[in-house]
This record gives structure tokens, C-alpha cells and sequence, in this order.
């Protein structure tokens, strides 16, 4: 099969297995690697590098401030790494524009999909919500098949969504 007759799907990159994580390590995912990738080329990304921020690097997590989540360094919350983390997702949304799904991390300030935590100042949970990057993605590309990891351990979710992104990706050829 040609390479173009493949959907390409947009992956977190530490799922893969690049150690990219702020500990140095990754997250390898054999269900994204292996289950979707016989179906799908991977096209990884890591807002958190791609931001410049390094690694290792210190953790980020979300906060609720100036009227919107901000992504700040847990031990240092004065820093505030949110425009670093958006002006990169404007940067790659082209690239995404040429994708037909995405994988995401879950949990996490930059990647997770609608459960990552946001702190109050006492550390406490408030509430959940996405990353900034998926966010951004969502708000982008509303009908674009978007599944995490958690959800990818079921048998019938990731059949599923082998299914959307196929759907996607012979709508957008139409
Ligand atoms: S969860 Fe996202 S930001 Fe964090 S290491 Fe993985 S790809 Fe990078």
C-alpha cells in the first residue's frame, strides 16, 4: 500500500517511547505502537519540548488564573509556561491539519484529554479538563477522532476509533 493511502494519526510522543517525559523517561504504549500502528504512520509530537522547555525539566501543572488555565512549575508557580506551551501549538497546527486522528497522554498539564487535574493554591484538586495542546487541538479540529491511552486499553474503544479515523480520512479525501 502506498504511503498516502495510510492515515496518519498524531500521537503524544512519549507513547511512543522517545524519552521525552520531564523525568527523562517515556510511556511507551504497545497498544499505540503496536495495535495502531499496523493501521495508522504515527506522527509524534511533545508540546513540552517543543516549547523549549527541555528535559528533564521541572513538572508543570495546571492552575485556574487570569480568567483561564495557566500551566506553571509545581515548585516554582510564579513560572508560567502556558504561552510558550500555546505559541508552539499554533506553530504545528499546520502539520496537524494533515492528520486524521490523535492519541493523547492522559492526566497530563500539556496532553490529557479532558481529565487533567487543575490545582488550587493548597494543592488540592479542583477540577479536571484538558491540556493545554489538546485543548487547543479540540477547539481546532472539533470533529477530528481524538481517543488517550486510558481509554485505548479497551478492546472495543480502540476498535473504534481504528474505525473513525478511517471514516475521517475518506471523508476528507472526498
Ligand atoms: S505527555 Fe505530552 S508533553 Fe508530556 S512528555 Fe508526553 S508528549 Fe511530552
Amino acid at each position: 500500500m502506498k504511503q498516502e493511502e495510510i492515515p496518519c494519526i498524531g500521537v503524544s510522543q512519549c507513547l511512543t517511547g522517545e524519552p521525552v517525559r520531564y523525568d527523562g523517561l517515556h510511556k511507551l504504549n504497545h497498544h499505540v505502537v503496536h495495535d495502531l500502528g499496523q493501521y495508522f504512520r504515527l506522527c509524534p509530537f511533545c508540546p513540552e519540548v517543543g516549547a523549549g522547555m527541555g528535559v528533564p525539566r521541572p513538572p508543570i501543572h495546571l492552575v485556574y488564573g487570569r480568567q483561564s488555565y495557566r500551566a506553571v512549575i509545581i515548585e516554582n508557580p510564579e513560572i508560567d509556561v502556558t504561552d510558550a506551551i500555546l505559541e508552539y501549538s499554533q506553530r504545528v497546527s499546520k502539520d496537524i491539519d494533515g492528520l486524521c486522528g490523535y492519541v493523547f497522554k492522559s492526566r497530563s498539564p500539556s496532553c490529557g484529554l479532558d481529565d487533567t487535574p487543575v490545582y488550587a493554591v493548597n494543592k488540592q484538586i479542583q477540577q479536571y479538563t484538558s491540556g493545554l495542546f489538546c485543548d487547543y487541538l479540540q477547539k481546532l479540529y472539533p470533529d477530528m477522532p481524538f481517543t488517550d491511552e486510558t481509554k485505548l486499553a479497551n478492546k472495543v474503544v480502540r476498535n473504534g476509533f481504528i474505525k473513525r479515523v478511517y471514516k475521517f480520512f475518506y471523508d476528507k479525501k472526498r
